[in-house]
């Protein structure tokens, strides 16, 4: 069996009175997203990951943010296409791991709802999906509320 890991990143400005998409769920916040699609910082990550793990580009290079097409997209959709890239390749989600970076609101309460989206678009259990949160204590951008990091960690596995 061949296994293969990948990580991603993505940042995002934060931007008062827009709707805050993480995980493929809205959360209620004074602040949300800028961004071509709707702005999920975790699914940009995760898709980041998949594509790096299975040797393919990058999500910018699959998804352009200058796709008239794309404008507006709900990153659900961008996951599904980006595990669509991966499962042609033969590859399956052995596991993946994410971290969230954001001083608020607090998303503890809405983890278990994203890990149910995302696993069953990756056609996983939710026990091989995690995700966590963290503030960075007031430091920088994200402690400034000015923006948001999401990371995604994962690994693939082909028979
Ligand atoms: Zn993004």
């Amino acid at each position: 069996m061949k296994i293969r890991i990948g990580q991603g990143i993505d940042f995002h400005r934060f931007e008062t009175g827009l709707k805050l998409w993480l995980g493929g769920v809205n959360i209620p916040s004074e602040k949300g997203c800028v961004a071509h699609s709707d702005g999920d910082v975790l699914i940009h990550a995760i898709c980041d990951a998949l594509l790096g793990a299975s040797g393919l580009r990058d999500i910018g290079y699959y998804f352009p943010d200058t796709s008239s097409e794309l404008k507006g997209i709900d990153s659900k959709i961008i996951l599904e296409r980006t595990f669509g890239l991966i499962h042609e390749k033969g590859y399956k989600i052995v596991n993946l791991d994410c971290t969230i970076c954001l001083e608020k609101p607090k998303i503890a309460s809405y983890v278990s709802e994203m890990r149910k989206t995302i696993s069953s678009i990756l056609c996983t259990e939710s026990e091989n999906v995690t995700i966590k949160a963290t503030t960075t204590e007031k430091m920088g951008f994200t402690g400034r509320e000015e923006g948001i990091i999401g990371m995604a960690v994962v690994l693939l596995s082909r028979g």
